[in-house]
């Protein structure tokens, strides 16, 4: 008879994304269960992984199907039923307490942050991306010499209505850069630099190493004066990371600085790096981690990834999130997989005598909701 120990209490989940309002074909369906930019080869499905596994078998009941239905069987049912249905059908089922929603990645295709939380029916705030606010100001039509100050002051602006800022600085220059604040001039050589490229290319992506560290700065005050946290991506992600160079450690020096102005530094799923993340979590007072998204990618797996971010981080550093985008199967699983291989682990912890059930209410309070709570500044 497993204890309880309040396993099913409810989640902040603090670092997730828009789900498509799309009814979604096959091959839409399977190319939001990937990062990847390339379908899989002929005679080959995006089910065919562990994350397919769990998809056909934990979200095919809500749909009113078999567990372990085919991949085409579930997506058909989905599609039977309207996307509208099954999103406010998985979302509902979360859950949540409430969402911390991510609004700079392809915005245009997802749902917002008010539509989120009609279909969730939670509460929804805004985390807004720093990067994407730059590339907004940049392709406003404002100068090169203008721009440092209009990204500060449209940032300040965004920052209103938000609890956190989040930094992509992974993807755009990986954490392998000087990180100490940039000088003015290196700002401006930087801003020119990177309207230049912008023209050259056709297209306005970040990432400029000046530019980028600007706003990695301008992040911090904003962060520090609103006492938001700053959500850093570390690991996983698509074909733009350069995986080696998106350890971390790499960025002690900077993580190192909001130690010291006193900022809150949440790293976002971490794999394969959620042992280093653990470890920054337990030497610096101002670092924070999950491992989000990966618990669904690991399917079968996931008490594995979890049980290596249990190993040394401090309770009190751990945060839930889902990372779900575009698909509200994500958010689904994302929840059941993190309540599952944490149960596994505080169960067998119990068992052989390393805590109480009363300490492991505590640790899941903590991780579900109560560090999220505490650094973030949430209205109640
Ligand atoms: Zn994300």
């Amino acid at each position: 008879m497993p204890i309880d120990f309040g396993i099913d209490r409810p989640l902040i989940d603090h670092h997730c994304h828009g789900v498509a309002p799309a009814d979604l074909d096959q091959a839409q369906f399977e190319a939001l269960m990937s990062e990847s930019y390339r379908p899989c080869p002929p005679g080959t499905s995006q089910f065919d992984k562990p994350l397919g596994l769990v998809v056909r078998r934990f979200c095919a009941p809500l749909l009113d199907l078999e567990p372990l239905c085919s991949g085409a069987d579930y997506v058909a049912r989905r599609r039977e039923l309207g996307a509208a249905e099954v999103n406010r059908r998985l979302l509902r089922a979360c859950g949540l307490d409430q969402l911390l929603i991510d609004s700079g990645h392809r915005g245009d295709d997802i749902a917002s942050v008010a539509e989120m939380a009609d279909l969730a029916d939670r509460p929804s705030r805004e985390v807004v991306r720093i990067e994407a606010v730059a590339e907004e100001v940049a392709r406003s039509g404002v100068s090169a010499a203008d721009f440092p100050q209009a990204w500060a002051d449209l940032l300040a602006e965004r920052a209103e209505g938000a609890v956190g800022l989040k930094t992509v600085v992974a993807y755009r220059t990986t954490f392998n850069i000087d990180q100490s604040p940039p000088s003015q001039a290196e700002i401006q050589t930087g801003a020119s630099r990177w309207f230049k490229s912008c023209e050259a290319a056709g297209r306005v992506r970040l990432d400029d190493v000046n530019v980028v560290r600007h706003g990695l700065w301008l992040a911090a005050d904003i962060c520090q004066e609103k006492s938001f946290p700053l959500q850093i991506h570390v690991g996983f992600g698509d074909p733009d990371i350069y995986m080696h160079a998106c350890d971390p450690t790499h960025f002690t020096d900077y993580l190192r600085a909001m130690e010291e102005k006193g900022v809150a530094c949440t790293l976002l799923h971490n794999y394969p790096f959620q042992r280093e993340a653990a470890w920054l979590a337990e030497i610096f007072q101002n670092v924070y981690y999950d491992v989000g998204v990966i618990l669904n990618f690991a399917g079968p797996q996931a008490p594995t990834i979890l049980g290596e971010a249990l190993e040394m981080g401090p309770f009190f550093k751990q945060l839930y999130s889902s990372d779900a985008f575009g698909l509200a199967e994500l958010y689904y699983l994302g929840q059941l997989q993190f309540r599952q291989a944490l149960q596994r682990h505080l169960d067998r912890w119990i068992g052989e005598g390393y805590c109480t059930a009363r300490d492991a209410d505590r640790i899941v309070a903590m991780i579900a909701r109560d560090n999220a709570a505490r650094i973030y500044p949430l209205p109640d």
